[in-house]
C-alpha cells in the first residue's frame, strides 16, 4: 500500500474552500485512494446499514475531502468507506457552493441525447479521459435526514453523478475510455 501521505502531496490544495451549510462543515480530510488501488473495484454496500451519526460524518468528511482536492464529486469507497454514499458540487468553482449528499441514489432514467466530454477522477490524477454519457439523468436518493429526493439533472451535474454513480459499482473512467 503507497504511502498515503505522498498522494495527498499529488493534490496540492484546491481554490479556497467555499461556505457550506453547517450541517457539512467540520469534516477531516482524507486521504484518497489511488487507482490501481483494488479497493476502488469494490461494490459498496447499501448506506442504510449505517446508522444517521456515521452517515453525517461521513458526508462531512466527504465534502471537507472533496473541496480541498479541488474535485467536483467524491463517493465514499474513494475515501475506503465501501458503502453506496457520494457528494457532488458540480459548479462550486463557477459559484456558490451547493454541495449534493446523495445516499443509495440510482439513476433511473438516462436521456437517448449523448455528450462526449473530459472528465479527470480525484483517485487517477493528472489523466483526463473523454467520456461519452447520456446528456441528461434522472437520479432517487435518500438525503442525510432519510427524506427520498428525486431530481433531473443536465451538463456537468449529470456527468458528475454518473461518473459518482459508477464509483459505487467499482467502474473508473479508464474503463470508457
Ligand atoms: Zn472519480
Amino acid at each position: 500500500m503507497p504511502d498515503r501521505a505522498d498522494m495527498r502531496d499529488a493534490h496540492p490544495a484546491g481554490p479556497a474552500r467555499p461556505a457550506l451549510p453547517a450541517a457539512l462543515t467540520g469534516g477531516a480530510v482524507r486521504p484518497i485512494l489511488i487507482h490501481p488501488d483494488p479497493v476502488l473495484r469494490d461494490i459498496s454496500r447499501p448506506a442504510g446499514e449505517m446508522s444517521g451519526p456515521e452517515l453525517r460524518d461521513l458526508a462531512r468528511d466527504l465534502v471537507a475531502t472533496m473541496y480541498r482536492a479541488g474535485g467536483r464529486g467524491l463517493a465514499a469507497v474513494q475515501i475506503g468507506v465501501l458503502r453506496r454514499v457520494f457528494v457532488m458540487d458540480a459548479g462550486w468553482k463557477e459559484g456558490a457552493a451547493r454541495p449534493l449528499v446523495m445516499l443509495d441514489p440510482r439513476i433511473v432514467r438516462r436521456s437517448d441525447r449523448v455528450a462526449p466530454g473530459e472528465e479527470l477522477c480525484l483517485s487517477i490524477p493528472g489523466r483526463p479521459v473523454t467520456v461519452t454519457r447520456p446528456a441528461e439523468v434522472e437520479v432517487i436518493w435518500f438525503d442525510l435526514d432519510g427524506r427520498r429526493q428525486r431530481a433531473s439533472l443536465d451538463g456537468a451535474a449529470a456527468r458528475v453523478a454518473q461518473h459518482e454513480a459508477d464509483h459505487l459499482d467499482g467502474r473508473l473512467i479508464v474503463d470508457l475510455a
